[in-house]
């Protein structure tokens, strides 16, 4: 789970890419994985439980990367005219790493 470095509270990742979405050319960004990973890495956040901001390369990279794909798998993920996520990353991603260790536990 993605928390904020300075108070340690859970971060939803739709809220974080919510905020990316003001940034100018945003679409052109989302639409290339090395950008999109520039473009976070640089990005001032805003912790909405405490107000402090955070550069996004302190986020962690694997749910980063997760969410880039699940962005650019599900069509119409981001409402680009209201500048709204339409995915629940969150519940996504537990339910991947749910899955993640089902796997392990039959093969194991
Ligand atoms: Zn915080």
């Amino acid at each position: 789970m993605a928390r904020c470095p300075l108070c340690g509270k859970v971060l939803d990742w739709g809220g974080l890419i919510e905020q990316m979405l003001s940034i100018e050319n945003a679409e052109e960004i989302f639409k290339d994985k090395e950008r999109f990973f520039d473009a976070l890495d640089s990005f001032v956040f805003k912790c909405p439980h405490c107000g402090e901001e955070f550069y996004g390369s302190s986020l962690p990279r694997k749910e980063a990367e997760k969410v880039f794909e699940l962005l650019s798998e599900f069509k119409g993920s981001i409402d680009w005219e209201n500048r709204r996520v339409r995915l629940r990353l969150n519940s996504l991603l537990a339910l991947d790493t749910m899955l993640e260790k089902w796997d392990e536990k039959v093969k194991g």
